[in-house]
């Protein structure tokens, strides 16, 4: 078995561990990543994830501060609006930017981000990307931490967990976490539609679950969005192993998305995804941190998953740089409860924030429906308090 010999290794290739490996990078750490998908690493398309993820405005600014953006910015549809529709209610509510000059969030296909995210890489000295390697045990020395899978063995000094929200580091190690089941799919669908959707993006309370529909970038100059709607997992099933020509589709579609965005012209992807939340008891074991959803998976309810991990990746991205100025052992213990508690608490606020408000929006008794009601009155009302949640959501 052929072993090999790096500071960080960093597990998993999905978009936390790729853009962790791009920011450590610039840092001059030897890094290995291992991802256990074989990924041809100069295919246009080497992703099967049809979704968009909706970057907020926060997050760019911490790509753009690593020179990311410049190569993601061209395949950017910024959001300028944000409306809010409670069904369950009656009522709306209407978001927009209060600073001129930068946009509520942009959407961006995950297909892209991985590509571009791969291509930089490629070009690092310092970055060694495998994939095919299904890690599956660990071990230590006294100075290393060892990970070995099907094909390989490394030594490193500190084990970067971006293996997502099954991560298989976290099981080898023990690590506690919480979990929660939503018993509810999300069905992702990418379509051409009639109408320009004017960058709005919508949310949609049902009573079913939240109905989101984000503006995506133009292809072959047709006006393109996608929804991401989350239900009872029956219903969902049966969306997305149908006919993507399908007229009972194209008819459900438009029943929902007509007033906002035309007729659906053209369905262009159908997937599906299993809804949970967790968090990790901590976001470290011995010599080794977890980031993004190796470490939590929130509810997608406000697009703000990986808008988190982003800030893990922030944080691990600063610590490391420290360590490296001031010759600070990396994995000791208190390297790994220093970024734990840079962390921690802002992943749990999110992740309660987003599970209560997925709670609050499927209730439809009346004195639910009241509070609801009331509570968008009071915010339509309070300039301050708005701006307050708009800034919440773009992650400034
Ligand atoms: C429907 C939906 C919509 C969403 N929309 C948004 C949004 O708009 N905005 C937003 O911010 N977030 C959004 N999210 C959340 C976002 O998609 C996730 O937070 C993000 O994809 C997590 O990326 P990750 O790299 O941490 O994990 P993953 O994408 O799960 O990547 C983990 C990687 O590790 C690899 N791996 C697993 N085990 C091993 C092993 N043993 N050895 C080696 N490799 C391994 C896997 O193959 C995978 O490539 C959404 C989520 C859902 C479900």
């Amino acid at each position: 078995m052929k072993e090999l010999n790096c500071d960080l290794h960093i597990v998993g290739g999905g978009l936390t561990g790729l853009l962790t490996a791009y920011c450590l990078s610039s840092l001059g750490y030897k890094i290995v990543v291992t991802e256990r998908e074989k990924i041809k690493l100069n295919n246009k398309k080497p992703t099967t994830d049809t979704r968009t993820t909706a970057i907020a405005e926060g997050s760019k600014a911490f790509l753009e501060s690593q020179g990311f953006w410049k190569f993601i910015k061209a395949f950017a549809e910024p959001i300028k609006n944000i409306k809010v529709v409670d069904k369950t209610a009656n009522s709306n509510l209407d978001f927009k930017n209060p600073i001129t000059k930068s946009n509520l969030g942009y959407i961006v296909k995950n297909s892209k981000l991985i590509s571009v995210l791969i291509k930089q890489l490629n070009k690092k000295n310092n970055v060694n990307f495998i994939t095919g390697s299904n890690l599956n045990s660990i071990s230590y020395s006294n100075s290393s931490i060892i990970s070995s899978s099907n094909n390989k063995k490394i030594n490193s000094k500190l084990i970067i967990a971006a293996d997502g929200k099954n991560s298989t580091v976290r099981k080898i190690l023990g690590t506690n976490f919480f979990k929660k089941n939503y018993n509810e799919k999300a069905l992702v669908i990418n379509f051409f539609h009639e109408w320009p959707h004017n960058n709005i993006a919508y949310e949609i309370f049902l009573k079913t679950g939240p109905l989101a529909i984000l503006p995506m970038l133009k292809e072959r100059n047709k006006n393109q969005s996608a929804l991401i709607w989350s239900n009872k997992p029956e219903i969902v099933d049966k969306i997305a192993s149908s006919d993507l020509d399908n007229k009972y589709i194209k008819e459900m579609l438009n029943e929902q998305l007509y007033q906002q965005v035309g007729s659906v012209t053209n369905i262009n992807s159908v997937q599906s995804f299993p809804l949970s939340a967790h968090i990790n008891e901590r976001f470290y074991d011995n010599k080794t941190v977890y980031v993004g959803d190796a470490a939590h998976s929130i509810h997608p309810i406000a697009g703000q998953g990986w808008n988190l991990g982003l800030r893990d990746v922030k944080s691990i991205t600063k610590l490391l740089k420290k360590s490296k100025e001031r010759k600070l052992e990396i994995g000791s213990k208190s390297f790994c409860k220093t970024y734990n508690d840079a962390c921690y608490y802002d992943a749990y606020r999110l992740y309660e924030i987003t599970d209560k408000l997925d709670w609050i929006f499927k209730k439809d008794q009346f004195y639910f429906k009241f509070f609801k009601k009331a509570g968008f009155k009071a915010i339509n009302k309070n300039k301050i308090f708005k701006e307050k949640i708009v800034k919440f959501a773009m992650g400034i």
